[in-house]
């Protein structure tokens, strides 16, 4: 079954062999298994259908989000001699009956629809009449609602693929899928987890760095002068801010490219056909710049501000290197960024429940900027890889500074955490450690602990910021919510009994974190 699968990979899209995942994938969906897939950004999705639709009879059906992606796959489909269409808001009223006919007429082997086409009853009865075999639900993440990126009109996918006769084979792919919410997908889309097939997440190529203490403009500017000709992609949080980044690189001479939501449409093509054709080498764009971008030779990026959270930090970062050449991802991590993503949850009009999710993610988020420890297994982590081990080259791996114990300083934090009863958070912590007595201190009577003020000799920012640093190294678990309380983890235990020491890097970092031989 899959030597012709394998044809098809060679004589189609030019590829010698399966990437790791592809093969798997595809043989369950020819046994006719529903089958979710996941694999990381740039892994090699989409694939996974068009080779089973080229030998499966009858009809694929797409089902995406990104409308503004359909034409350009369907356009590279085209290049390779798959007959393939779209059908989305895009299309006058003659060409969508143009495309409904050759549907009908069995003139394509792949259409693409964005999911709110399954609702409407003419195309459900066109689907009636012809022979689908596979449906292919593209960011499949879009169906939970813990997922990064929730669609309502995902969760009626499955209803409506089961009133399709004879019933077609379901195919969920994501790039970005923690434990809870692949559950999610496997429950809402009844697939089960024997037909689950995760490929690593692991990006071989990629370097992580996490840049922190230094001006921002200053690293980027030097960044991209030392790394001229090479292509970039730079990620900052609000339009102002590439607009102002946009400029700033400008009057240093610097051809960048921008790319925005409140850009004319005509101006944000002009400046994406220029990067992917390389005429200029570095974009600076919000989060709306990137979905389907198929450059291959994108050697770094940088996020200029902190995403939301790991699902969007991994699948801009991973944009990097998708020819498997080594590129950079850095991230400029001030933790007070952290405010401009609690305003955007905290004003979106998510239910309490969600937006307690999402704070939970941007916090560990935020645990990612603080973390000593590798930066790829932080994610891998995160992503559900509970064995992944160290990668020996991201910043925090090739970090040379000096070790300093500091499992005395933990030993107090975690011990005043205690005695106020793990009811409060890093504010309030700190404030008693470092001795304040200010109202609400006396009026807990915080200002008779033992531990009030054993760390005077620190100021509230720095002792704030070791909470930060224990925390992203599990030794305190914070509370759900905007206001997070901090409860000790069982490793704080171990410290408390001084069974296990806590070591930390030396403070000073040498100014330049990026310099030349650490990243080439
Ligand atoms: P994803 O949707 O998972 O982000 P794509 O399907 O866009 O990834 O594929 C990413 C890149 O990998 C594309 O340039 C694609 O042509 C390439 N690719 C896919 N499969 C293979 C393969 N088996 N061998 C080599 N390159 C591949």
């Amino acid at each position: 079954m899959l030597t012709k699968a394998r044809g098809f990979l060679q004589s189609y899209f030019g590829f010698d062999e399966f990437r790791q995942g592809q093969d798997a994938i595809i043989q369950k969906v020819l046994q006719g298994e529903d089958t979710l897939g996941i694999m990381p950004t740039g892994g090699g999705k989409s694939v996974c259908y068009q080779i089973p639709a080229l030998s499966l009879r009858g009809i694929t059906i797409v089902i995406s989000p990104l409308i503004s992606l359909m034409k350009d796959q369907v356009d590279a489909l085209d290049k390779a001699g798959i007959p393939s269409t779209y059908i989305n808001s895009t299309i006058t009223g003659p060409e969508m009956r143009e495309r409904m006919s050759g549907i009908y007429n069995g003139k394509y082997k792949l259409v693409y629809i964005a999911p709110e086409r399954l609702e409407t009853d003419y195309f459900l009865r066109v689907l009636s009449e012809i022979h689908i075999s596979l449906v292919a639900i593209d960011e499949a993440h879009c169906v939970s609602q813990w997922g990064h990126d929730f669609r309502p009109s995902y969760l009626l996918i499955r209803k409506l693929i089961n009133r399709i006769q004879p019933k077609p084979t379901v195919l969920a792919l994501t790039a970005t899928a923690t434990p809870q919410v692949r559950e999610d997908i496997r429950q809402l889309l009844d697939i089960s987890v024997d037909n689950t097939v995760v490929t690593g997440f692991e990006r071989e190529n990629l370097r992580f760095h996490v840049v922190k203490g230094q001006d921002r403009d200053l690293f980027l500017t030097d960044y991209i002068q030392k790394n001229s000709g090479r292509a970039g992609i730079v990620y900052a949080a609000t339009r102002k801010e590439v607009e102002r980044l946009h400029q700033s690189l400008k009057a240093k001479g610097i051809a960048a490219g921008k790319y925005h939501a409140g850009m004319s449409e005509k101006e944000r093509n002009s400046y994406q056909e220029k990067f992917l054709y390389d005429d200029i080498d570095v974009m600076i764009a919000t989060n709306a710049f990137g979905m389907g971008i198929n450059k291959s030779n994108v050697r770094f990026v940088i996020h200029f501000h902190i995403p939301r959270n790991m699902e969007s930090y991994y699948q801009e970062a991973g944009r990097a290197g998708r020819d498997g050449e080594e590129s950079d991802c850095i991230l400029l991590f001030a933790p007070q960024d952290s405010h401009i993503q609690s305003f955007l949850i905290d004003q979106s009009d998510m239910d309490e429940h969600r937006k307690e999710n999402e704070f939970g993610k941007l916090r560990k988020m935020m645990a990612y900027g603080h973390t000593e420890s590798c930066l790829q297994q932080y994610i891998l982590h995160y992503f559900g890889e509970e064995d992944a081990p160290v990668c020996g080259k991201c910043g925090n791996c090739t970090d040379d500074r000096e070790q300093v114990d500091v499992t005395v300083e933990t030993q107090m934090v975690l011990s005043c955490i205690r005695r106020m009863n793990e009811r409060f958070g890093k504010t309030m912590i700190a404030k008693v450690l470092t001795g304040s007595t200010d109202q609400k201190i006396r009026s807990f009577g915080f200002d008779q602990l033992s531990t009030h003020g054993i760390m005077k000799d620190k100021t509230q920012k720095e002792t704030a910021e070791f909470i930060d640093f224990l925390t992203a190294e599990g030794y305190l678990r914070p509370t759900d919510g905007s206001y997070p309380t901090l409860m000790l983890t069982e490793l704080a235990g171990d410290v408390l009994r001084g069974k296990e020491k806590v070591m930390r890097k030396e403070k000073v970092r040498i100014a330049q974190v990026v310099e030349d031989d650490m990243l080439f």
